[in-house]
């Protein structure tokens, strides 16, 4: 293995607030890595500057090896990345939509076979607004798959969602896996990451403070006198 994600002193600052103070972490090629940590605690700003889509104020990342600074477009490319809700056209069904983005992405994608991937054949003609809320997230998943990435990016998929849900997705996430592709995972799970990552830096107030397999983290917490429910 090898690392698919290099993140080195990332720093972002929104004005005076320094949201993310010097993180520095790696990702290895087919992984699930998990950001875990409390709400504020700075994981979708360190996601979403990882995704290209918003500004660091400093520090660097290679993602497979092209640098953010100057190759973001090559990295745009090769990344899955979940759309907020509102980018799916209300009057379109899951078929159209999935139609649309990979139209949009210059990819062929056979609708049906993506939608049976996140077990929602029966929904191919739903509109996205009459799905359940571990629907929703399903078909979510299933669109940063139509570019074929070799990274998918997951930002609290499961939160809100019913334990049965949750477990769903959570075996979608594995088998997303299983095709080789890297996923990084933010969560407040502490149970969530245990059972889905291979490893997962705990960040609070903007720094890792801990970073390790799920395994080891728990023996540390134990060690440090927490107890286990
Ligand atoms: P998390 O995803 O871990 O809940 P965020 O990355 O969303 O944390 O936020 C980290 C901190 O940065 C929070 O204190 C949040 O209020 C602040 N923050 C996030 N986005 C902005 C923004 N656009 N402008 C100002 N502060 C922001
Ligand atoms: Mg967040």
């Amino acid at each position: 293995m090898q690392p698919i994600i290099e993140v080195k002193n990332l720093v972002k600052k929104y004005g005076s607030f320094e949201a993310v103070r010097g993180l520095s972490f790696s990702v290895q090629e087919g992984e699930i890595f998990g950001l875990l940590g409390p709400n504020g605690a700075g994981k979708s700003t360190t996601l979403e500057i990882i995704e290209t889509l918003r500004e660091k104020t400093s520090g660097e990342i290679w993602v497979n090896g092209f640098n953010l600074d100057t190759q973001a477009s090559e990295i745009k490319k090769i990344i899955g990345v979940q759309l907020q809700s509102s980018g799916y056209y209300p009057g379109l069904n899951l078929t159209e939509l999935i139609r649309l983005f990979s139209g949009l992405y210059n990819r062929e994608v056979e609708p049906m076979e993506l939608l049976r991937m996140v077990n929602l054949e029966e929904k191919a003609k739903a509109k996205y607004k009459e799905l359940s809320g571990g629907q929703k997230q399903r078909f979510s998943i299933a669109t940063t798959l139509i570019n074929q990435p070799q990274i998918v990016f997951l930002d609290e998929p499961t939160t809100g969602l019913d334990p049965q849900a949750r477990r769903n997705l959570w075996d979608l996430i594995r088998g997303i896996q299983s095709k080789g592709v890297t996923v990084i995972i933010t969560t407040h799970y502490m149970d969530e990451a245990e059972y889905l990552c291979d490893r997962v830096a705990i960040i609070d107030r903007g720094s890792i403070v801990a970073l390790d397999t799920p395994n080891n983290l728990v023996d540390q917490l134990l060690a440090k006198g927490f107890e286990r429910k």
